[in-house]
């Protein structure tokens, strides 16, 4: 990195203290950049850079809400609005106790570049609260939701911000939502995406993400004149993202040998069938149960919990062909990436958002295996999200087959994008070159041809 970089990251960390995830997702950027920057001199001269890494707007405000104790309880709600330059601010929603104002700042950042990569009109922000959905009521939930919705109601509309789901908001918590914005707004409209199907939603909205991954990761296979037919899959998490992953990967002829909880992680080496996975959609969305109930049911499963303080994660541990992170941010360590690589794995592709450390990402690109990073490898989730907006926009809804068409139509355009800006910058193969720039370039034209703003 030049010196005007390392003063700019320099920058970054002492006007955003305590914000180390920030801090982590702008270095990986800047350091794709320092190529453009040389080749368009008046990115510099307009400060682009400077100002895509400062957001719009940040709201952040209170949530008081009542428990089924009576109780009252105060959770913090936020929504960070960080670049409108392409199109209205997009990004999900997440509910999980480890918010903060940081973790969003990260998660909306990487969503400007992610939703500049789907070719859709969209810009990004990200929200959310430290509420922590599990363990509580639906009543609790439904409450929280409305509180929270009679703040964030003022700041958004289908032309100027639109939420969706993110780790803790599903269908459910994006139904509360949405009855409340159209109560207060008096407007039936799409303001958020991932609704139902019966009032507004898309059909493969909850596939999206993971279905676009697994489309992806075949997309970087295909390079390599390879298929995901008879692959060893790792995947962690169990929710939203992981189950249409490895359904996508069960599509495709893979086997799925782990899935994962914030408590602990199976391992089936016989593979997670269809009818284990049904057991874990039910068990994860309805039952709203742990992972380590899988090993009770399909007792040849192994289930090991969460050691805290551990050096590395087991789960990245097995050999495989292919890893599928899927949880949160930071899952895959350094050390965890030594061990991927060192069991053979051949393609990483990022369900989740920021899931490697950045020694982890390192390790990866030394190794030369196809590495897929989230902003490009998730991009199917808002991309679906977008094809919402522009149904409800039309009062239509696309077949299944049409959706699944443009959606996979759009992660292979945004791999083709990627090897072209990798190949063009003089770093073929690499995919967060690719990403980053491709990204980046779109998003910062935008901003010059519409002046300092
Ligand atoms: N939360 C998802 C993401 O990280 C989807 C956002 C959306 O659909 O707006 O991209």
């Amino acid at each position: 990195m030049n010196d005007r970089l390392v003063r700019l990251m320099d920058d970054v960390k002492a006007r955003n203290p305590a914000q180390p995830e920030f801090h982590q997702a702008v270095e990986e950027v800047v350091d794709s950049l320092e190529l453009v920057l040389d080749r368009r001199p008046e990115y510099r001269s307009q400060r682009i850079l400077e100002r895509i890494i400062e957001p719009e707007r940040v709201i952040l405000f209170r949530v008081p809400w009542v428990d089924d104790q009576g109780d009252v309880r105060i959770n913090r709600g936020f929504r960070v609005e960080m670049n409108s330059a392409i199109g209205p601010y997009k990004g999900g929603l997440r509910f999980h106790p480890s918010v903060t104002l940081g973790i969003l700042k990260f998660l909306a950042f990487e969503q400007v570049f992610k939703n500049a990569l789907t070719t859709l009109p969209m810009g990004g922000g990200k929200g959310g609260s430290d509420f922590d959905p599990k363990g509580k009521s639906d009543g609790e939930v439904m409450r929280f939701c409305q509180s929270f919705m009679t703040e964030l109601y003022r700041h958004i509309g289908p032309n100027t911000d639109v939420p969706a789901g993110d780790i803790g908001v599903g269908g459910r918590e994006i139904g509360y939502l949405f009855g409340q914005y159209k109560r207060l707004a008096n407007e039936f409209t799409g303001v958020l995406t991932g609704k139902g199907l019966n009032w507004g939603g898309s059909l493969i909205r909850p596939e999206a993400t993971g279905c676009g991954t697994v489309y992806f990761a075949a997309e970087m296979l295909a390079t390599r004149g390879d298929t995901l037919d008879g692959k060893t899959c790792l995947v962690s998490g169990s929710g939203n993202v992981a189950q249409f992953t490895a359904e996508k990967l069960l599509d495709l002829g893979g086997r799925v040998v782990t899935l994962s909880d914030s408590s602990g992680y199976i391992y089936d080496e016989a593979g997670v069938d269809r009818e284990k996975l049904a057991f874990v959609m039910e068990l994860k969305n309805h039952r709203r149960g742990r992972i380590e109930e899988y090993a009770q049911e399909y007792p040849d499963a192994a289930y090991t919990p969460v050691e805290d303080g551990a050096d590395h994660n087991p789960l990245w541990n097995h050999a495989a062909d292919c890893a599928f992170p899927s949880a949160t941010q930071n899952e895959i360590n350094e050390q965890d990436a030594r061990n991927l690589v060192a069991n053979g794995v051949q393609v990483v592709a990022e369900g989740a958002n920021m899931p490697t450390v950045a020694g982890g990402v390192e390790v990866f690109l030394d190794a030369g295996i196809l590495y897929g990073p989230g902003k490009a490898a998730n991009a199917g989730g808002v991309a679906v999200s977008g094809l919402e907006m522009a149904q409800n926009s039309m009062r239509f809804s696309w077949s299944r087959e049409e959706v699944d068409r443009r959606l996979h139509g759009i992660m292979k355009d945004i791999h083709a994008t990627c090897v072209a800006v990798s190949d063009e910058f003089g770093t073929p193969g690499n995919y967060v070159n690719g990403a980053n720039i491709g990204g980046f370039i779109k998003v910062a034209d935008a901003m010059m041809d519409q002046g300092i703003v």
